[in-house]
C-alpha cells in the first residue's frame, strides 16, 4: 500500500469521519492501510478522473462562447 503525498485518507468509522492529509510519502509494511487514531482503518475516497475532464471541457466551450458574441 502506498501513501503518498497530498492524498487525503478518510477514517472508516462512521462515528469517527477523520480525515489526513498525507504529508510525507511512505510505503506502508503488511500492504495494510493506515489506521485512525480511533483504531479503525483508514481508506481513500473514490477519485473519478473523467468526472473532472467533463467539468474543465464545459468550463473552456463557456468562455469561447463568450468571447464569440
Ligand atoms: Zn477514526
Amino acid at each position: 500500500m502506498d501513501i503518498r503525498k497530498g492524498e487525503q485518507w478518510r477514517c472508516q468509522n462512521q462515528e469517527c469521519r477523520s480525515e489526513i492529509l498525507v504529508s510525507t510519502s511512505s510505503h506502508a509494511q503488511g500492504g495494510s492501510n493506515p489506521r485512525c487514531s480511533c483504531g479503525e482503518i483508514m481508506k481513500k475516497p473514490y477519485v473519478r478522473p473523467e468526472l473532472i475532464t467533463f467539468e474543465t471541457a464545459n468550463v473552456a466551450h463557456r468562455s469561447f462562447a463568450a468571447s464569440a458574441s
